[in-house]
């Protein structure tokens, strides 16, 4: 059995807590690992190693830092097929799927390449007579991520990327589902240049998260998870001093105006309803079908999904891999189980032929969704789909807008003017115009609204480089002494 540990100061470290949680391959239901659970003292080691190589990082030039980035952009690109099958093993998407993660995740890695221009600062002359000012910005310190099971490679590259690239070292809290990949990662950080104890990874559950938003020596942490636990670091890494940014669920709306083409639009909830089981934050859940068009788009999307080839995840041909434990297929099957009592239609039922093995929930239609159903108002995170139908635009918007989640949303129409009036009312983080998972390039930021974000900051491109780093203004003179005099003024500029 695979035994996964931490990785502290350059190299793997076996725990001695006597704390461990089974990984399994959910394709198939079998135990294929064991990870370390940190104890309090593991995790202490992890930031004293971060502590001890900050400041030599901190002072490496910024040419150093981008060259270490641009190595670890080949390391990644080269190894891309082995990051997508150690993922696809533990997590169960397909690894289609799987190499998209990791695509997108390099992305990030890229914009870090930039540092050099990214992180410079303002100048201005003669700011008063002899005076010039000037901005720079600077590195935090040691730095905290805890990620979700959902992207386990591309969610620490949204935070370790920026965060290094701007001179801070890192602990990485990964999630105890699909620890593996990251371990790999270490490694190729380690072949890329990165001084030991820069990028560390403690392994663990709620004792490990509690004690980085403790430690005095962690000055911020970015979380990317479940609404409930992002509440929960925010309040409590803020109330221990720290610059947190807490990312959390979703429940994302996709727009059907009677104006859209209802094939691309059928095309286009299919797959981001069911790609990765729908186990993204980014998935579509519910679809809004303007009244006049939706008996189409709900026969066209019942249609295409016998089509949907769900299987394991390593499979060439599978489409939609497994949930990622029993017990949440199991939650996410309860919803579908409660749909008809609470008024909605079983469309299609995926609870219908799945295979015996492993973790499997076909994918799902639901129709008649309104507010007030737990399969609307519940994050259900898996190929559910429910079709709530709306009088028309006002309608749509307004369920939209009165949704506590806030993270991605989507319209489909072929009316620009209806398009640029969705951009300007809705009250979403990311929103897609016929583009059902606005996930933002590496050179933009993430982040949602309300509930799907606790902070100020979202997440990778310009905002990621806000986050791990603090602006300071140096304001400078350098007179001939023999024209300095008392004067106790407050200075003018004019
Ligand atoms: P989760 O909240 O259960 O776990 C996230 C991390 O928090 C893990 O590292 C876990 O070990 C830790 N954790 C769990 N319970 C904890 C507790 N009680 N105290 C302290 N730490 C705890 O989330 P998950 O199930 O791994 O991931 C799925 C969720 O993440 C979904 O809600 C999804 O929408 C969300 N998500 C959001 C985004 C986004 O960008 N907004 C992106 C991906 C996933």
């Amino acid at each position: 059995m695979n035994r996964i540990s931490h990785w502290i100061d350059g190299k793997v470290v076996e725990s001695t807590s006597g704390n461990s949680a089974p990984v399994f391959d959910p394709a198939t239901g079998e135990q294929t690992g064991a990870v370390d659970l940190a104890s309090v003292g593991e995790v202490d080691a992890a930031v004293a190693a971060a502590r001890a190589a900050f400041p030599a990082w901190r002072s490496a030039s910024l040419s150093k830092r981008a060259e270490v980035m641009f190595r670890l952009r080949e390391l990644v690109d080269a190894n891309r097929k082995e990051i997508a099958s150690l993922l696809t093993a533990e997590h169960g998407k397909v690894l289609s799927d799987s190499l998209g993660e990791v695509a997108r995740g390099l992305e990030n890695i890229e914009y870090a390449c930039g540092i050099p221009q990214l992180i410079k600062g303002d100048y201005s002359e003669q700011a008063a007579s002899g005076i010039d000012v000037y901005s720079i910005r600077q590195p935090l310190g040691v730095v905290a991520g805890i990620t979700p099971f959902n992207f386990p490679a591309m969610v620490p590259m949204w935070m370790f990327a920026n965060a290094l690239a701007c001179g801070n070292t890192f602990v990485l809290k990964p999630s105890e589902k699909d620890p593996s990949v990251n371990m790999f990662v270490a490694e190729l950080l380690a072949q890329a240049g990165l001084p030991a104890g820069c990028f560390n990874i403690v392994q663990g559950d709620k004792v490990a998260v509690d004690r980085l938003l403790e430690h005095d020596d962690i000055a911020a942490v970015s979380f990317v998870g479940s609404t409930p636990i992002a509440k929960y670091i925010y309040e409590t890494g803020t109330r221990n001093g720290k610059r947190v940014q807490a990312l959390g669920g979703a429940k994302n709306h996709m727009l059907v105006l009677a104006d859209a083409d209802i094939d691309m639009a059928a095309d286009a909830a299919v797959s981001a309803g069911y790609g990765s089981a729908g186990e993204r934050c980014m998935a579509i859940s519910v679809v809004l079908a303007d009244d006049s068009v939706a008996d189409e788009l709900v026969a066209k999307i019942a249609d295409r999904i016998p089509s949907v080839k769900v299987g394991p995840g390593n499979e060439p041909d599978s489409e939609m891999g497994p949930l990622i434990t029993a017990e949440h297929r199991d939650r996410v099957r309860g919803y579908v189980d409660g749909a008809t009592d609470a008024g909605a239609t079983v469309v299609v039922d995926g609870r219908e032929g799945v295979p015996s093995e492993g973790y499997f929930l076909n994918p799902t239609l639901l129709d008649g969704v309104r507010p007030g159903m737990a399969c609307y108002d519940d994050e259900i995170f898996g190929p559910v789909l429910s079709v709530m139908r709306v009088s028309g635009y006002q309608e749509g918007i307004d369920t939209i807008n009165a949704s506590p989640y806030a993270n991605g949303t989507a319209v489909f129409t072929r009316d620009g003017g209806a398009a640029r009036q969705f951009q300007f009312d809705v009250q979403v983080g990311m929103v897609g115009v016929n583009v059902p998972v606005p996930v933002p390039v590496s050179y933009y930021s993430f982040g949602g609204w309300k509930a799907s974000l606790f902070g100020d900051t979202h997440m990778y491109g310009p905002e990621g480089v806000n986050f791990y780093t603090q602006g300071k203004v140096v304001t400078s003179r350098w007179p001939d002494p023999a024209t300095s005099t008392v004067d106790l003024g407050f200075p003018e500029t004019r």
